[in-house]
């Protein structure tokens, strides 16, 4: 049985008191980090690259799961790997062949996660599915913090996990956006198993530390 994960997203954190906000969530029971790159391009808004992950790397126990919404991104997984990355995801939109970087990714000593925009239909990822260790499904466009969750992804999910399944994949299959209390249990349901988190693990009226407490008990109800 492939555990329950809850990812925070490391973009929804006071980049200020970085180091206190990655202290309370791994206290809270945080399994990853999960890391949102954007580079301007692929996406529209630009946040955090290579450097700002070494840095993380260096307070943080948990693995890092970076999903890299970069055009060109065989240009940049190295320098993710040597910067401490655990888990590297690239967009299907940005790759000409998947397999192949997925390969790269996997030789450079991370695990290898696909992932493709709400738009972009599951068959897409078919060719690299019997090779990656995670598959991500966007709930959200890409690009910015904060949106509303698309329920029309929930059948997105049910169709990868159906594919897992045959596969006899024990890939995670991870959802990335508008996630919450309310939105995880469908998520759970449909067949996801972790779960990244922004707004509802960060902007907790009572810190971070007591939103990851709350989004733990409720992946494990
Ligand atoms: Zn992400």
């Amino acid at each position: 049985m492939t555990p329950y994960i809850i990812a925070p997203s490391i973009n929804a954190a006071d980049f200020a008191h970085i180091a206190d906000e990655v202290v309370a969530c791994e206290a809270a029971g945080a399994d990853w980090f999960h890391v949102d790159v954007m580079d301007g391009h692929f996406v529209p808004t630009i946040t955090i690259g290579p450097l700002f992950t070494e840095s993380l790397k260096r307070v943080v126990n948990l693995p890092l799961d970076v999903h890299l919404m970069i055009s060109e991104p065989e240009k940049h997984i190295e320098d993710f790997a040597r910067a401490g990355a655990n888990n590297i995801t690239v967009h299907v939109e940005t790759c000409e062949n998947l397999p192949r970087i997925v390969e790269r990714i996997k030789s450079l000593g991370c695990t290898a996660g696909v992932t493709l925009n709400p738009a972009t239909p599951a068959s897409a990822l078919d060719s690299a599915l019997p090779l990656v260790d995670l598959v991500l499904v966007m709930s959200v466009v890409p690009g910015y913090s904060g949106q509303k969750f698309m329920p029309e992804m929930i059948a997105k999910v049910e169709e990868i996990r159906t594919k897992l399944n045959a596969l006899r994949s024990p890939a995670h299959l991870e959802v990335d956006g508008g996630m919450n209390a309310e939105t995880i249990p469908l998520m759970k349901k449909a067949g996801a198993n972790a779960f990244v988190t922004g707004n509802a693990a960060f902007k907790h009226p009572q810190g971070s530390g007591a939103g990851v407490k709350m989004l733990k008990a409720i992946i494990n109800s």
